[in-house]
């Protein structure tokens, strides 16, 4: 006879369902299903409230984990006004040809144009 976990509705035990088969002659006729705390006795299987057995429930799900992503990984580091193509450095300002407004070298947007292959790491710093 197998084990099966039960949240008695009667009397709201966490105990195990007695299963005993009912006989009429030699033929069996079905099954009482009763509560093993307080004797309760459940019409049918679809009535008995068995016990989940699912794992616990996660606390923290995927959606939550990729909820906030702000740090910069290497390839967000490369998108800076400072490796723009629309980025103009000047002696008194940083600016973005495209917004027509003074940017920072860290700034980052999302129009951000990879500038061409000109070697241009010797102009700065
Ligand atoms: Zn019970």
């Amino acid at each position: 006879m197998q084990t099966v976990e039960i949240i008695c509705r009667k009397c709201g035990a966490d105990t195990l369902l007695n299963r005993e088969a009912v006989y009429e002659g030699f033929a069996k006729v079905g099954e009482k299903l009763t509560c093993s705390s307080c004797g309760f006795e459940y019409a049918s299987e679809a009535d008995v409230p068995f016990k989940a057995r699912k794992a616990a429930p996660k606390i923290f799900t995927d959606a939550d984990r990729s909820a906030k992503v702000e740090v910069f990984d290497e390839g967000e580091n490369k998108r800076i006004c400072r490796y723009c193509a629309n980025y103009i450095v000047n002696p008194f300002t940083q600016y973005c040809s495209l917004h027509k407004k003074e940017v920072q070298a860290t700034d980052t947007c999302n129009r951000f144009e990879q500038v061409s292959e000109k070697d241009d790491t010797k102009s700065l710093f």
